[in-house]
Formats: structure tokens, sequence, C-alpha cells
């Protein structure tokens, strides 16, 4: 399959390429689409066949399942018979942005999308593209991160190309994404709420509408989302993090990687941490949320360098830090460590 690439605006989407999109999606077919935290890979989420493309193009394991997006909040009605008063709350104030809710499924949702489960993760993305996207097919589609399962997530057209070109059918480019972390999951079948992946919607700004909420660190809880099982967002190159501004740290592993013949790159953001001027590194922001935007890009970059060990340094765990840091401990779980 060809996979084609086209451009579309951010800010005023082309109705001519939405409805190309829209009728690839109306026929089974795999479009990747923009949204604020990573592109996703769309397809119409009441076709079957469709989705099991999905899972089949990202290789990914079939009981771990997709946010169904949406554009408009009758659809989310479409999804679920029921959406406890906190998720109005939440979604009034949230939606269309990086949130993404955790409700009991409606008998009209196909058992692929929910990995057979009897509940459905449903979000409204803040992004012009997908939303006029989910418009025109005026259905809901599912849209997993548009990489290979396991990868970086793709914050640009080009890393959907990499990974996905020959298996989709088209990918619509509008540039870098704005949040650069996938949305933050909370399942509301529950009380108190229970975060299950954080992401681009911090728990603080969650708690200081519907107050205490839990996370699956606080109960233990992995098990009730199913993606968390997998490894993650991981590079070819060995992911190795250390203390946020520990010079001595960094300089020891950048010495005992090199002493093991590897080629060390970095991603590093303080000023304490000098790397030398031969090692291959990307310096970001110490501003969290112009990190989270450049994380996932760098680890790719330094993928196409051929480095064999990343040396990243810790960020602090709150805020955003927390989808960060999520991300990085995954990635550094990578199977060749
Ligand atoms: P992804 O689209 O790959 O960024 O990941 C979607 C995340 O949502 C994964 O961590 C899934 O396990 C989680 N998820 C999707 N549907 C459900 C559900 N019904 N219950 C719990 N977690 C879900
Ligand atoms: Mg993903």
């Amino acid at each position: 399959m060809n996979t084609q690439i086209i451009k579309v605006s951010p800010i005023n989407p082309e109705h001519n390429v939405i409805n190309l999109a829209a009728e690839i999606l109306k026929i089974g077919g795999l479009v990747a689409f923009p949204t604020e935290t990573v592109y996703g890979l769309g397809a119409d989420a009441f076709n079957p066949i469709a989705v099991r493309k999905v899972f089949e193009a990202k290789n990914r394991p079939p009981d771990n399942p997709l946010i169904v997006h949406i554009s408009s909040s009758e659809q989310l009605m479409e999804l679920t018979d029921f959406l406890p008063e906190v998720g109005k709350i939440i979604t009034d104030a949230y939606w269309p942005g990086p949130l993404t809710i955790v409700v009991k499924a409606s008998k009209f949702i196909p058992a692929i999308v929910t990995g057979g489960l009897e509940t459905v993760a449903v979000r409204m993305p803040n992004n012009k593209v997908a939303l006029k996207l989910i418009e025109a097919l005026d259905k809901p589609i599912v849209g997993p991160s548009a990489n290979l399962s396991g990868k970086p997530s793709p914050t640009s057209a080009e890393h959907v190309f990499h990974d996905l070109s020959g298996k989709i059918d088209l990918i619509l480019d509008a540039g870098s994404t704005e949040i650069g972390v996938e949305s933050t999951v909370i399942d509301i079948t529950v009380h108190p709420p229970l975060i299950l992946r954080f992401g681009g919607l911090t728990k603080e700004k969650i708690e200081q509408l519907i107050g205490d909420v839990k996370t699956t660190e606080d109960l233990k809880y992995k098990k009730r989302s199913p993606g968390t099982r997998y490894r993650h967002y991981a590079p070819e190159a060995k992911v190795v993090l250390f203390e946020r501004s520990d010079a001595l740290a960094f300089n020891q592993l950048v010495q005992k990687y090199i002493e093991e013949g590897y080629k060390v790159g970095y991603i590093i953001y303080s000023d304490e941490i000098r790397p030398d001027k031969n090692l291959i590194g990307r310096i970001l922001s110490n501003d969290i949320e112009v990190y989270a935007k450049e994380l996932f890009h760098s680890l790719r970059d330094l993928d196409l360098q051929d480095v064999g060990v990343i040396l990243v340094e810790s960020v602090e765990p709150r805020g955003l830090g927390l989808a960060i840091m999520d991300r990085l401990i995954k990635a550094s779980k990578s199977k060749n460590k």
C-alpha cells in the first residue's frame, strides 16, 4: 500500500482534504491525524474490520483497548448509556482537551475497540483537523497513537511515516503537535475516580474541580488499565535515567558506557550538566511544557543518529512531570537492558 501524506492547515483545515480523509475512513481505511497531544491512527469506531487493521498496522496487542475520539457531546451518548455527574463536570471544563474518560460501554460498540471490556475510553481532542475529520465522517473514530506499539509516540507526520508507511492509507500533516505527551486517562466508573494514566491534563487540575482522585500507584491497581502492562515509548537505544542536576552521576554514566563501547547520547535540561562536545544530545527547556513537547521527538532523533544509549535527566514528578516520568521509566525498561 502506498501511504499518502497531505499537508493540511491546523487553523483552517481545507475542506477537500478533510473530505478525502473522511471518504477513506468511510470505506474502512486508516488515516493518521494530528491531535493536540500526539498523532492518532484513525478508523471508523463502528467498523470492526477497520479497527482490526489499526491493531495490525501498529502491531498492538489485542487486549490493549483503544480510545474513541468524538467531536460533540451527543456522540458521547452513542457510546455510553450513563455519564456520572463527575464526568459531566470534568468534560464541561476540559473538553476538548487532553482528557480521556473511561465510562460504561454501550452495547453498540464493537468488542474489538474495548478489548472485550465493559467500559470504553472516550476523548474529545482539541485540534481542528481532528474535530473536522470526525464531523465529516459523522461518527466517532478510534485514535491510538500512530506509531508502532512500544515506540515513542509520534509528534509529527514524519514520525508517523517512519513507523507506518506502507501500512496505512493517508497521513494528514499539520506540523508538530502542541502538547507532546498523550491524554490523561481517568476511570469515572469508580468512586473516587481513578487516574489510569498520567498525561497532558494534570492531576492537580482535575482535583481542583472534582476533589481527591486516586491513582494506580495509590491503589496498586495496575491491572485496571490494560495498556500499562506493555513496554512503551522506547527508542531502539537503551534509555538510562539519572537524578536531576546530578552532574557526577551523569559523568560516571558517560564514562561507564563509553568504556563498554556504546555510542552515548543524552537528553538534559539543567545547567549543572555539562556534556562533552563530542557527545550527541539534546538540551531541552526547563519549562516542563516545552520539555514535554520535545521529548519523544528527541528520543527518535537520537535513534536516527544511531546512539546505543541515551542518558536522560529525570524531571520533578509533579504536574506534567508525572506524565513525563511515567513515559521515561517505561522507556528505560526496554527489552535490550
Ligand atoms: P493509547 O491510545 O495507545 O495512547 O492508549 C490508550 C490507553 O487507554 C491505554 O493505556 C489503554 O489501556 C487505556 N484504555 C483504553 N480503553 C480503556 C478501558 N476501557 N479501560 C481502561 N483503560 C483503557
Ligand atoms: Mg500509544
